[in-house]
């Protein structure tokens, strides 16, 4: 089992998985240096460590070369709810590109392990299911999602090309769908809209007949995979699938949340977004094989955690502050 190391950076450390994780070290007993260049994150998720004195934070954008002395990487660092990362896409795609490019380097020099988070958009609207990590993917090289899908292909090219020239080791996630507390309410994904309209009492928002699927994996399964890739087996470089193999439909989620929330929202359709996958399922075989891991919240339990987690956040202090919060564009 590998060791992770004192000092460890997080980037990303600010968002909505990168907060968690900080969270996590610092209990463990780590020095965290957060990085993060809030152009989609919020300061309130990290708020409650400023006081540590085990944690720094950087502002710091990773298309950005940066030099820093670390024992262990995680890079979470972009845009990762659709309607963020196609609001700026070329920064998107460098962000993927130019900033593992990066934080490559510094793991180079630091010879400090690099943790990546890669996603299941790798497999792009797939034509088998489950999908497991040999699963070549069928994206769409020139739509509205490929700045996210294209690059990070692109981020898991450079990762191993970095590894087999001996540069750096590299430990690379395929994350499905997560939902949890701290997401943001205005973030535009499913799980956070729809918890966020019933609670409102606004229409809940359908994309398309309802008839998609996704499986959402609770935010702490996540994180305890997170470290189990990083401590696993130095041989065991990815990429590995990280999700909650329980498939539901958005028609399902939005009954569950409407049910839960005891909501008198109205069910209304949208048109579908180009190129929303239809299906998405992780085949977790490996991660269960070679990490010991499985996600152990099932949905019931997640929503209403997260469920509780909205109810005490005053939604009108959350409206969204910048051009990365207008959504997806519908159309292409
Ligand atoms: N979706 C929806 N209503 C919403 C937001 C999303 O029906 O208000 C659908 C979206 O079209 C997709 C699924 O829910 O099929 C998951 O969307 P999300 O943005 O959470 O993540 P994705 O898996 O598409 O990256």
């Amino acid at each position: 089992m590998g060791d992770i190391g004192h000092r460890v950076l997080v980037t990303g450390g600010a968002g909505f998985l990168g907060s968690h994780l900080c969270d996590r070290l610092l209990a463990r007993g780590h020095e965290v240096t957060c990085l993060d260049s809030f152009l989609t994150s919020q300061r309130r998720t990290i708020a409650h460590l400023e006081a540590n004195d085990r944690f720094t934070l950087i502002e710091h954008d990773i298309i950005d070369p940066i030099e820093l002395q670390t024992d262990a990487i995680f890079n979470l660092a972009c845009p990762a709810a659709p309607g963020h990362y196609q609001a700026e896409p070329m920064h998107t795609w460098r962000t993927s590109v130019y900033g593992v490019d990066n934080m490559v380097e510094v793991a180079r020099r630091n010879q400090a392990p690099i943790f990546h988070s890669s996603t299941s958009e790798v497999y792009g609207d797939p034509d088998c299911s489950p999908q497991p990590e040999s699963y070549r993917g069928n994206v769409n090289p020139i739509g509205p999602r490929a700045c996210y899908d294209e690059g990070k292909r692109a981020a898991e090219t450079l990762l191993f090309d970095a590894r087999r020239r001996g540069d750096v080791q590299v430990k690379v996630v395929r994350i499905f769908n997560t939902y949890g507390p701290r997401m943001h309410p205005y973030d535009g994904r499913v799980v956070s809209n729809f918890i966020r309209q019933a609670i409102n009492g606004e229409d809940i928002t359908i994309f398309g007949d309802g008839s998609q699927t996704r499986s959402f994996c609770y935010v702490d399964d996540l994180i305890d995979g997170f470290l189990a890739m990083m401590e696993g087996p130095e041989d065991l470089s990815g990429p590995v699938n990280l999700g909650n193999p329980q498939e539901r439909t958005i028609l399902d989620l939005a009954q569950r949340v409407l049910e839960k929330i005891e909501s008198s929202s109205q069910l209304v359709t949208k048109p579908l977004p180009p190129d929303d996958p239809l299906q998405r399922r992780p085949d977790i075989t490996l991660a269960t094989d070679r990490l010991g891991w499985k996600p152990r919240v099932d949905l019931e339990e997640g929503l209403e955690a997260t469920i509780e987690a909205f109810r005490g956040l005053d939604l009108e202090d959350w409206t969204p502050p910048t051009k990365y919060w207008q959504g997806p564009p519908l159309t292409d």
